[in-house]
């Protein structure tokens, strides 16, 4: 036998850690990383946060998980906190990123279902999006390298040049349902769409009758500033997708609809047997009493612009090295010059920095969002010497 217990589909690195402290991972032997890749946006209250581990605690010895044929309590809560604090009317529990998007595809075509338009089924998708690895996520992204393998893809999806608002218009038939898009592309490279291709989908949408599908599994959850990105547009999705950070490190994603755009999810057409167990509920409303303010956002924002403002002085000192600096609030990512992958290899392995490389040759920057001076000033340190101490490898 030679496979690994653990399917062998990561190529997993040597960081093997066992705690966390605050913004810093240590390693089975004991080595202290800082941690600005947040377990991919999800960490965003880092590792320690008092208030979620006693939320989780806290319930955990109450009741962990019901059937979702009993009433939810818990769920209500959230689901009513969540309707308050978003465009949203109501929302889908999920326990992952790319379920919340599924219950999103699931929804845009059950609306032109629900309104006699069984042909209009057809998501228009973007160049290097990434909406998760079930079937329908895969076959949603143009990426070759997530299909390799899986084929046949389903049907259904159209894949457009990202940012391109003309050629979205050419693709609309009559069979499409709606848009399925990233405000801020995160695996493709922290590459945030522009305002005119933001505001012209919403007008198309409009015009066509068409699900406006967001998928903020990376970009939402405060993590730009704003409680989800698609605020920073002044337009609102109909339908949006949202995991990663909203359960800060607990398994958890949510589908987000208007009422409209929930218009075909009726009894008996949807389910999950763990989505929205009291478990999860507690750590998002942990999350949420921490995340859902305006100071707390404020505080995303000047941190974010803080950091953003001295990567761009730091990238002038190594022209070879770095192009430039994308993103908002603390999600953040540098475009290289070169690749952006043995980079990112060595910050980690020489200098004991986390972060995360993405697609376009870029390095993402992901802190925790409850990082201070002191985890901003170490971060500096550790990426300076990075860049100070390191020889772009030769091309194999
Ligand atoms: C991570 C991610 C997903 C998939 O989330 P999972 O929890 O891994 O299923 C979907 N969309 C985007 C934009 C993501 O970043």
């Amino acid at each position: 036998m030679s496979i690994t217990p653990l399917m062998p589909v990561y190529p997993r690195c040597g960081v093997r850690p066992v705690e966390g402290d605050h913004c810093h991972l240590i390693d089975e032997d004991g080595t202290r990383y800082l941690d600005f890749a947040s377990g991919i946006a999800v960490n965003l209250l880092g590792h320690s946060h008092p208030g979620l581990i006693e939320a989780i605690k806290a319930q955990a010895e109450k009741l962990m998980h019901v059937s979702n044929l009993y009433g939810s309590p818990q769920g209500e809560v959230l689901a009513q906190r969540l309707v308050d604090l978003t465009f949203a009317d109501t929302v889908f529990f999920t326990n992952s990123g790319a379920e919340a998007v599924e219950c999103a595809i699931k929804a845009a075509r059950a609306y032109h279902q629900a309104n006699g338009n069984p042909h209009r089924h057809e998501l228009i998708t973007f160049t290097n999006a990434f909406h998760g690895r079930t079937m329908a996520t895969i076959s949603a992204s143009n990426q070759a390298k997530m299909h390799k393998g899986f084929m046949p893809l389903l049907p259904g999806f159209k894949y457009c040049e990202f940012d391109d608002l003309a050629a979205a218009e050419a693709l609309i038939g009559p069979e499409t349902a709606g848009f399925l898009v990233e405000p801020i592309q995160g695996e493709g490279g922290i590459r945030p769409a522009s305002q005119e291709f933001m505001t012209g989908l919403r007008a198309l949408a409009d015009k066509h009758d068409l699900m406006l599908v967001l998928d903020e599994v990376q970009c939402g959850v405060a993590r730009t500033g704003k409680m989800y990105a698609h605020e920073h547009y002044g337009i609102d999705p109909d339908i949006l997708a949202s995991a990663k950070g909203i359960g800060g490190g607990f398994p958890f994603g949510a589908c987000l609809a208007t009422e409209k755009g929930a218009r075909g999810m009726t009894f008996g057409t949807h389910g999950s047997t763990y989505g929205g167990n009291p478990l999860a509920m507690a750590a998002g409303m942990a999350v949420l009493d921490a995340v859902g303010n305006d100071e707390f956002l404020a505080e995303v924002t000047e941190k974010g612009e803080r950091i953003r403002g001295r990567l761009e002085q730091f990238i002038g000192n190594y022209p070879d090295l770095f192009e430039l600096v994308r993103g908002k609030g603390l999600m953040l990512g540098i475009k290289m010059k070169v690749e952006s992958r043995p980079f990112f290899v060595h910050l980690r392995e020489n200098h004991d920095l986390l972060t995360v490389a993405a697609g376009d040759n870029t390095l993402r920057v992901l802190p925790p969002l409850v990082i201070g001076d002191a985890e901003i000033d170490e971060f500096f340190d550790k990426l300076s010497a990075g860049a100070a101490s390191y020889t772009i490898p030769e091309a194999a």
